[in-house]
């Protein structure tokens, strides 16, 4: 690792002194370069991309955990649906049953007052020899004709109660019929219920039993998390300093760093510079001078200020979306480019078409403000740092969700670096992503923002388990202290704007990032309303739950997020809406545009 000049001046910004001896002093090199350099520790994660999505880069004891509990939760929701639904048919099925007894009763009593009847007339035509009276032939007769054609009396009265007898007999025997089968049908429909309660019963006993094999892994994974987030920090800061350090210095020289026009040509550089030597000689876009006997790496003033940028971006969160030039949030391309064209070296958005119009060097070459493009190249080249000396580099991270100092990758995942100061070359044929491979954006794989198929946000993103995200991770909403993913924050905050150009108020928001302990918390006190403690979107950072009229459906304010906030990538999702067994007006979700 020692050999050549160029790895000798090399820049160790993470940690370490700034120059090194002058070459007639070699000598006087420390025998083992680490010696100068105070690394403040590797970040986990960083080392080997893992490319499953949602994966706790702490413990993956606690994603697999929170995947059994997601498949649970996904259960109880889709029992849910169905016990609301049975409810129903229950509902239906006793008020039909209910319907056939009365008319069953009904017909009974018809049936009763007929025989009632006929016993009467017995009686008063063969017991007593009584003659029929007008009101009883009126009472009895069936049709006016019949009393006029001058039949016997009492054989039209005896056809007519026979008709009706037999009328009325047929109908009760159709009732019965009809009271059997609804019974039926409701045995069946209160059996199902049943079923479905006890299926639930049984989901909801499973989401307790997972619920409480997590506490002992959560804890450790979030200890893990804010361990390595110190970790994380330091390691920023000292890197700062240590890039402070190196400008004072050139500032206490006297070393006015050049323009990168002026260092473009390593044979004729500004008076008091040298060439700095590459792996092919002198390298262009670089130099080297000397202070009080010792060598000093001279770079380009664009160069500087856009490392300087970079620094100063440190801790700030990564946003998942091709933009993210900051300031508030960036992604790893948008930082780039953000950084460079602020000190006036204009970049392509794209990691692919910086690496395509970016004059390459090669990696052994590599100093501070160099751009590294990072693979495996069958993702093609969807991530990039800025180079901090030959182990570093400064980049917005998936993964670590957020602006770090992490270690160059290993080998063959550097896909290859260039030097922003030397300018664009017309587009290069770059490594492209393969069919049917990941988009794996960033050092993270990036999920599509729905679940496919669904009507909700999709979940899993990062590095971080669902709930132990850490706050310098998301974004403000600008609504009271509430935080999500910056890229939902920031849809949200313009869906809240357009929201009050209507209401004249902002959207009233209760919730929104709920940590595990909040979801644990929740779902003991709430536990048919609440989800399983790991699996809430609340836990991503892509729900929030709204007051302020939302939190009832057919309300002005729900009509109008029903109709308007699916342009900004919001939904009430589909297992919150009317019927589905878990109503929640309030609850929506980033599903992205
Ligand atoms: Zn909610």
């Amino acid at each position: 690792m020692r050999a050549g000049a160029g790895l000798a001046l090399t820049l160790v910004v993470a940690g370490a002194l700034l120059v090194v001896p002058t070459a007639g002093a070699q000598n006087e090199v420390p025998a083992d370069p680490g010696d100068l350099r105070v690394e403040a520790g590797v970040a986990p994660g960083t080392g080997a991309g893992d490319p499953r999505p949602g994966e706790a880069f702490a413990d993956p004891q606690v994603a697999d955990l929170q995947r059994t509990a997601t498949d649970v939760q996904a259960e109880l929701g889709e029992l849910a649906g169905r016990v609301e639904a049975a409810e129903a048919e229950l509902g239906t099925a006793t008020a039909q049953l209910q319907h056939a007894t009365a008319e069953r009763l009904e017909a009974e009593a018809q049936l009763n007052a007929i025989r009632g009847e006929a016993d009467q007339f017995a009686k008063s035509v063969f017991t007593s020899l009584g003659r029929p009276d007008n009101v009883r032939l009126l009472f009895s007769a069936t049709n006016a004709s019949d009393l006029l054609n001058g039949k016997s009396m009492v054989d039209h009265l005896r056809a007519g109660q026979d008709a009706r007898l037999g009328s009325a007999l047929d109908r009760q025997r159709r009732a019965v019929e009809a009271e059997g089968a609804a019974a039926g049908a409701e045995k069946t429909a209160a059996e199902r219920k049943t079923e479905l309660d006890s299926r639930t019963g049984d989901a909801a006993n499973r989401a307790d039993a997972v619920s409480s094999e997590l506490r002992g892994p959560i804890d450790a994974a979030n200890a893990a998390v804010v361990e390595q987030q110190k970790a994380q920090r330091d390691r920023n800061s000292q890197t700062a300093s240590n890039w402070k350090a190196y400008t004072d210095r050139l500032a206490a020289a006297g070393i006015r760093p050049p323009t990168a026009a002026a260092l473009a040509d390593p044979a004729r550089l500004p008076a008091g510079l040298r060439p700095l030597m590459g792996s092919g000689g002198p390298q262009a876009g670089v130099a080297e001078s000397s202070v009080d006997g010792q060598r000093i790496l001279v770079l380009p003033k664009e160069t500087i200020d856009a490392v300087t940028a970079g620094i100063g971006a440190l801790g700030k969160p990564y946003v998942p979306e091709d933009g993210g030039e900051g300031p508030v949030a960036y992604s790893c391309d948008g930082l780039v480019r953000s950084v460079f064209s602020g000190a006036g070296l204009p970049l392509p958005a794209a990691a692919g078409e910086q690496m395509a119009a970016g004059k390459p060097v090669p990696l052994a070459d590599a100093q501070p403000g160099d751009l590294v493009f990072v693979g495996p190249a069958k993702y093609g080249v969807q991530s990039v740092g800025v180079v901090l000396d030959g182990r570093t580099m400064l980049a917005a991270d998936a993964r670590l969700a957020g602006v770090v100092v992490a270690d160059m990758p290993a080998g063959d995942s550097v896909l290859g670096v260039a030097r922003p100061a030397l300018g664009q070359r017309p587009a290069a044929e770059v490594p492209q992503r393969g069919e049917n491979e990941l988009t794996w954006r960033c050092g993270g794989v990036e999920v599509p923002p729905a679940a496919p198929g669904t009507d909700q946000a999709a979940g899993a993103w990062g590095g971080f388990p669902n709930g132990l995200i850490p706050a310098g991770a998301l974004c403000p909403v600008g609504i009271g202290a509430h935080v999500l993913r910056c890229d939902a924050a920031q849809t949200f905050a313009a869906l809240s704007e357009a929201f009050a150009g209507t209401f004249g108020r902002p959207l009233c928001v209760t919730d929104s990032y709920r940590t595990f302990a909040g979801q644990v918390d929740l779902y003991r006190r709430k536990p048919a309303l609440a989800a399983v403690p790991g699996t809430s979107n609340h836990g991503w950072g892509l729900a929030v739950d709204m007051c302020g009229g939302v939190q009832s459906f057919g309300t002005p304010e729900y009509g109008w997020l029903a109709a308007n906030a699916r342009s900004f990538g919001w939904v009430n999702p589909g297992w919150a809406q009317p019927g589905r067994g878990r109503e929640e007006p309030w609850h929506w979700e980033f599903a992205g545009r």
